[in-house]
């Protein structure tokens, strides 16, 4: 019933649901495509299954994977456990209690001790980040930035499918709760009542948008009081029209959902939709296009972020590819990261210098309207750390770098240096240039460490 414009049509007229259907490492048997497979293929992705999270549903499986083109196409990279996300030694272990039939019990503490040495909270934020309300944390709150303060409602800890190169399952909760929704909502909005200084809210996860529109309410309708002038942007971060457009199009509370969109707007505020596309294939289907049209129609603004990835992405002519189909489909393109530090890092890390590069051959081919991608960008500790040139500055090579966001907005837009290196993966490997000791942050960047020790003392 997909494929092609009069299905779509199809199932906005007649509202017919596509049941959700969702595999995770229990249920891979039930896959034809996976079925079909090489053996030992299937063998690799089971055991790497075992350690790694595995959640793929049946849309992006039917219709976003070209499986003629297993293992290199993309959307197949991106969902699927490969055997290079272990290091070698990692494999072997966890092969050898697969192939010797080791309890479901062995195999998971053996998975445990690899989960641990993968970073799953990268970044030692923890301590700085923690928002207050009359003494007491606000939970699934990040104020890190004076501008902008994120949120976690705690049942959107989940995604309706897991990215193979993200660590935020060591998050993933989920359990419907309205009264609780209702609680803990209410304590981010004293929260943000008492910060003028916030203009923007971003709604994050996982996914905001596993929730069912009447949960969601509970946290962004409040927002619409007078107290809140100061709130001028909503943001919703979120991968459903990738993995779920039917969201916005046949889901039960789907036009719910487009209904609270355009009270927000109508209400004066900017709604901003922060979509994640790795690649244009994403983009292609007639029900995710058909879901960019009706998230438009309520007067959202849709923009697009990534980050780089081998294996994934790490082509030009794919970010080109993917900018342009974004910006005919009206989305802008606003993010390009750099990979984050951790799970399956070594998989689909880049160094800096290539992706700098990767970023400057497929920017300088596009038109002005698609040069509003930002990057190659780190969010490392002290903030988001955009790579602005690789120059030659008597003599040295260097890495030319700004703040994109600190946390002293006063480090914002100031340029400054890093020798070169070509290997360099992320900014904590980074040195100087120029013979300096430090970078012009540290200092006092270390002292916020300091204070937040002894304020929690
Ligand atoms: C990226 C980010 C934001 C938003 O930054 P913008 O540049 O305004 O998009 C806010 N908080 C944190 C912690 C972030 O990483
Ligand atoms: S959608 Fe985002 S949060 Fe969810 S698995 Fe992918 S990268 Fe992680």
């Amino acid at each position: 019933m997909h494929g092609n414009n009069d299905a779509v049509h199809l199932i906005a007229s007649t509202e017919e649901r596509r049941p959700y259907k969702v595999y995770t490492e229990r249920n891979l048997d039930s896959i034809e495509q996976f079925l079909a497979l090489p053996e030992d293929m299937q063998f690799d992705i089971r055991v790497v299954a075992s350690v790694l999270p595995f959640r793929v549903n049946e849309y992006v499986v039917n219709e976003l994977i070209d499986w003629s083109c297993v293992p290199n196409d993309p959307v197949f990279r991106l969902m699927f456990p490969q055997k290079g996300m272990l290091q070698p030694g990692q494999f072997d272990t966890m092969a050898k209690l697969h192939r010797n039939g080791a309890t479901a019990e062995q195999i998971k503490e053996a998975a445990r001790k690899i989960q641990h040495s993968m970073n799953p909270h990268p970044a030692g934020q923890l301590a700085l980040n923690r928002p207050m309300v009359d003494g007491k944390i606000v939970s699934g709150m990040q104020h890190k930035y004076r501008e902008t303060a994120l949120y976690f409602p705690s049942q959107g800890q989940t995604c309706h499918s897991y990215c193979t190169f993200c660590f935020r399952w060591a998050q993933f909760i989920g359990d419907d709760e309205l009264k609780m929704a209702a609680t803990e909502a209410s304590t981010m909005h004293a929260y943000l009542k008492q910060h003028p200084e916030v203009t923007d809210v971003l709604f994050t996860g996982g996914d905001p948008l596993v929730m069912k529109t009447r949960l969601l309410k509970e946290y962004l309708e409040p927002l619409l009081a007078p107290e809140f002038d100061h709130i001028k942007n909503i943001r919703i971060g979120s991968k459903t029209l990738t993995f779920w457009p039917y969201r916005f199009v046949s889901d039960d509370d789907a036009e719910e959902l487009l209904a609270l969109f355009s009270k927000i707007t109508a209400s004066g505020k900017q709604l901003a939709f922060m979509a994640h596309f790795d690649h244009y294939q994403e983009l292609k289907t007639d029900v995710c296009k058909e879901a960019i049209k009706r998230i438009r129609a309520t007067g959202t603004m849709i923009r697009a972020q990534a980050p780089l990835t081998r294996h994934i992405n790490n082509d030009p002519d794919v970010w080109v590819k993917n900018w342009e189909t974004q910006l005919s489909l009206g989305i802008v393109p606003y993010y390009f990261f750099v990979a984050r530090d951790t799970g399956a890092k070594h998989y689909f890390e880049i160094p800096l210098a290539e992706a700098y590069e990767i970023y400057r051959q497929a920017i300088t081919r596009m038109s002005g309207l698609g040069r509003t991608v930002r990057g190659p960008s780190m969010s490392a500790g002290p903030g988001k750390v955009e790579i602005t040139g690789i120059a030659d500055i008597n003599g040295e090579k260097v890495f030319c770098l700004r703040f994109l966001q600190g946390r002293n907005p006063e480090w914002c837009y100031r340029p400054f240096f890093a020798k070169y290196d070509e290997k360099a993966t992320w900014l904590d490997q980074l040195e100087p240039a120029f013979g300096e000791e430090k970078f012009f942050f540290e200092d006092e960047y270390q002292a916020m460490f300091k204070a937040a020790d002894t304020a929690a003392a």
